[in-house]
């Protein structure tokens, strides 16, 4: 008998059995998967970190959070920089200055702010219903056209004009040259990858892979007192009122016999037509060293293919739309109602998480456990 069977070993699960443990409650982790660390799993290719659920660059205004996963691991002082490829044209990202420049020639900030209100006022927008509105009343209908609507489209398989504006507000726009995509005080990628950071929060605690939760819950339920569930909620109600809607990733990855394939971890493909969403070029995660310090010769790339997710696939982001988010909230009357079960984490709650949002309500969840 467990005090806390926690189910998934992400990030949130992670977190959620150190801080029990270190109460003083038992604990079992599982997970389906073969390996830890849930969607931040990195497996070393060529001496390389590779991200194999997507890259991720943890960043976060939480200094709580920052000393918490500091305690575990060092980061390194990677700051994610993407670059906009359209039809061959480099634009940067976030939306800053050498963005408008290269899009308008604009030289000031007044010239570029003067721009965007222009194209604003042409498109007759002023209170934004959807993230087409938004977007184009936050940097303008050319940004709009070459940057945001073929790759939003291709990322999420729906029009601009159906999706929620607040997925576009992760995005900073800045009138400054300032090509940090995240508006964070700390940021960073764990040395020596992601899969270590969460061995580490697991040291000493007993994990069990490759078992399916859903398969044998009743055997499960029967070995701890409480269940912490990270996994998807709607399968956990076996989909009895139908299923959420998650965006999938496919990934083509590739080892290259060259040095530098792009020159950065990440460049978007921003146009409708290349089927890709981004190419990822891992080793720049690490400045193109490895483990100690060399240069590596070789390099590991992912085309990143989004998709529509259907049963069996990986959930990767929650569509969070009326209909979807409607659905979930009676999941969650559902889930009120286990009173053994606490569900969290972006799966378990249906929620666009940044990692050190999930870090912080792991911890708060903790909080009221103990
Ligand atoms: N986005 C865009 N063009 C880009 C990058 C992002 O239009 O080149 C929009 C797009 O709608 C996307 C959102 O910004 O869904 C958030 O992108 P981000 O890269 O932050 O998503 P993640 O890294 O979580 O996949």
């Amino acid at each position: 008998m467990y005090d806390y069977l926690i189910v998934g070993s992400g990030l949130y699960g992670s977190v959620v059995a150190r801080e029990l443990k270190d109460a003083g409650k038992s604990v079992l982790v599982i997970d389906k998967r073969q390996n830890i660390a849930g969607n931040v799993y990195t497996e070393k290719i060529e001496n390389i970190h590779v991200h194999k659920y997507g890259a991720h660059i943890f960043h976060t205004n939480n200094k709580e959070v920052w000393d918490y996963v500091t305690r575990f691991i060092e980061f390194n002082r990677f700051t994610n920089s993407p670059v906009a490829n359209y039809k061959g044209e480099l634009y940067s990202l976030p939306f800053n200055m050498y963005t408008f420049n290269k899009m308008w020639g604009v030289v000031t900030p007044e010239e570029a702010a003067a721009k965007i209100a222009e194209q604003r006022k042409a498109a007759g927008i002023t209170e934004p219903k959807n993230l087409e509105e938004q977007a184009i009343s936050l940097v303008g209908t050319d940004i709009y056209e070459k940057l945001i609507k073929g790759y939003t489209q291709k990322q999420w398989g729906r029009p601009c004009s159906e999706l929620p504006s607040f997925i576009i507000k992760r995005l900073p726009v800045r009138l400054t040259f300032d090509n940090n995509y995240f508006n964070a005080l700390y940021q960073g990628i764990p040395v020596g990858g992601y899969t270590k950071l969460v061995a580490n929060i697991l040291d000493g605690i007993e994990v069990r892979l490759g078992v399916d939760y859903l398969e044998n819950k009743s055997e499960f339920d029967a070995m701890a007192d409480k269940i912490v569930y990270t996994g998807a909620i709607d399968a956990y109600f076996d989909y009895q009122l139908g299923n959420l809607e998650y965006r999938s990733v496919r990934f083509e990855n590739e080892i290259l016999d060259m040095p530098n394939f792009q020159g950065n971890a990440a460049v978007n493909y921003t146009d409708a037509e290349t089927p890709w969403t981004r190419i990822i070029e891992h080793k720049w995660f690490e400045f193109g060293k490895d483990d100690e310090g060399n240069d590596i010769p070789k390099t590991v790339i992912s085309r990143e293919y989004s998709s529509e997710w259907k049963p069996g696939d990986e959930p990767y982001y929650p569509v969070n739309d009326e209909k979807n988010s409607a659905l979930y909230e009676k999941y969650k009357e559902l889930a009120a109602k286990e009173e053994k079960v606490i569900f969290g984490g972006r799966l378990g709650e249906y929620k666009y998480y940044d990692m050190d949002a999930v870090i912080a309500s792991a911890l708060a969840c903790v909080k009221t456990l103990v």
